[in-house]
């Protein structure tokens, strides 16, 4: 039924039929079972096989759990090699629970493999990766292996699955990513308020300051219109992601600013980047064909969306990636908070009471993120070789460092840390140092010291990793804690010039 459905309306986008295409593992169940990773690993053998789209499959790390995590590329020539072509890279289900992902990316590996998108396939390269968290998947848990959630993990760098991940983006350097999840409407909070949430698809965009405005306009203007047109030719319903709890029991805002997910991971470094979430079923297995099915098609969309504007995307991710090269922008927050802009959100929800769709207005609205506390962008940080954790941090990020060689001129400055306070970030606690700012003549260091230079891509990250003031970095983590105690030196010292 769904089936016929969705080729008259790919027909109708002037989409090859789909007849050819061959079956998931969870359309052979009937959508009665999910995907095992073991199921997705015979079906991506197969699919790679197949001729006409050039398809290559590699595995990109292996879970705690002993796993292989498969990516696939579809390209109509070599897999990342024209400069014109924009690589996009489609990633899922880093929390194992969230099935609904991994089940439209299967659907859409056997898109491209069909020659369905071979219209997009023109200007784009696509990396399609189903299961980043094929340990969850297979006993139904969010968290991976090591009970670790990949989705807070891509600041620290601790977890395999990630630490490939990163790897694997650096060796192509992707202009357009998305990380594919599903939200949870069920709580109790909200049934007891009579509605919830029942957008099939919702998309949150970047929403950490120091990402690149332009890419925050672009995708707010261009791209969410795009997207729900999309999926309501489709007749699936589509909503701007926002998270947190029932309306004016707490604030509502768009997602977190927090640099440690996939998507605002990614778009630190300028990729023009997306998170999806579809709509959970009241289990993992229910309503999955329709879960499976719209989150396909809003990641078709991204597709699509990419193809059309492949001249215009390049050139903004061109241009931002340029400016991070050059050491832009001069200041950075490392302190953020989500702000009214006197708005009021107009939510779709379902009403329980009448099964009909609805709106709620949410007048405790932030979908502003501000800046409470800046700091100027050094030339680059000096990290104390001696500490193995942050040299091997260096290299899980690709960053560019070199051996630190003193030279008299050089301008060093070095925190002591007065006192520790802390700070809301978005409902939890965490540290505020007060700092004051020493000189340290280079002639006087004591110890081998890592040079990591700001002008480069990841150059916002180092900022907001290594400040000790920042609400998002790395000493706000257990491994890195120790870096910031109250009476002693922050260990890692700014190169000013
Ligand atoms: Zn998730």
């Amino acid at each position: 039924m769904f089936r016929v459905f969705l080729l008259s309306a790919i027909t109708l986008l002037s989409f090859p039929a789909l007849s050819q295409r061959l079956i998931t593992p969870l359309e052979y169940s009937g959508f009665t079972s999910l995907t095992t990773h073991k199921e997705m690993m015979n079906f991506l053998s197969y699919i790679s096989t197949l001729k006409g789209v050039n398809i290559s499959k590699n595995i990109i790390a292996v879970s705690p759990g002993g796993r292989d995590i498969p990516v696939l590329e579809f390209s109509l020539g070599e897999f990342g090699k024209d400069p014109d072509k924009l690589k996009v890279l489609l990633f899922a289900q880093q929390h194992g629970s969230e099935h609904s992902g991994k089940e439209a990316a299967l659907l859409l590996i056997g898109e491209l493999a069909n020659g369905a998108l071979n219209d997009a396939l023109q200007v784009l390269d696509v990396a399609v990766i189903p299961m980043m968290n094929p340990d969850g998947n297979e006993v139904d848990r969010r968290r991976n292996g090591n009970n670790a959630d990949l989705n807070r993990d891509h600041l620290i760098l601790e977890q395999p699955e990630n630490i490939g991940l990163q790897k694997y983006f650096y060796k192509y350097l992707f202009d357009v990513s998305m990380d594919v999840h599903e939200y949870y409407p069920y709580s109790e909070d909200w049934i007891a308020l009579g509605f919830r949430k029942n957008s099939d698809v919702t998309v949150g965009c970047l929403t950490n300051i120091n990402t690149p405005q332009k890419f925050r306009d672009y995708a707010n203007e261009e791209y969410l219109p795009f997207v729900k047109d999309y999926l309501n030719l489709f007749k699936f319903s589509f909503a701007e992601y926002t998270p947190a709890g029932i309306p004016e029991s707490e604030y509502m805002r768009y997602s977190t600013f927090d640099i440690n997910d996939g998507r605002q991971g990614f778009g630190s470094l300028a990729t023009f980047s997306f998170i999806q979430e579809g709509k959970n079923g009241e289990d993992s297995a229910d309503n999955i064909e329709r879960r499976a099915y719209s989150q396909m098609v809003g990641m078709i969309a991204c597709l699509q969306f990419s193809a059309k504007n492949h001249e215009e995307i390049k050139e903004l991710v061109k241009s931002e990636r340029i400016k991070l090269a050059e050491g832009e922008p001069e200041f950075v927050s490392v302190q953020m908070e989500h702000t009214s802009d006197g708005s009021t959100l107009e939510l779709p929800v379902i009403s329980l009471k009448t099964d009909r769709d609805s709106v709620v207005s949410v007048k405790n609205f932030r979908p502003v993120v501000s800046s409470l506390f800046n700091v100027r962008k050094p030339f680059g940080y000096l990290i104390p070789v001696e500490n193995k954790d942050l040299v091997e941090w260096t290299k899980k990020h690709h960053l560019e460092t070199s051996v630190y060689e003193p030279n008299a001129k050089d301008i060093i400055e070095s925190y002591y840390i007065t006192g520790i306070d802390s700070i809301d970030f978005e409902g939890d606690r965490v540290i505020n140092p007060s700092c004051k700012v020493e000189l340290v003549k280079p002639t006087e260091l004591k110890g081998n010291y890592l040079f990591v230079p700001t002008k480069q891509l990841a150059g916002n990250i180092i900022v907001q990793a290594l400040e000790p003031k920042s609400m998002i970095g790395l000493a706000t983590y257990k491994k890195y804690e120790n870096l910031v105690t109250a009476g002693t030196m922050f260990p890692i010292l700014r190169l000013v010039e």
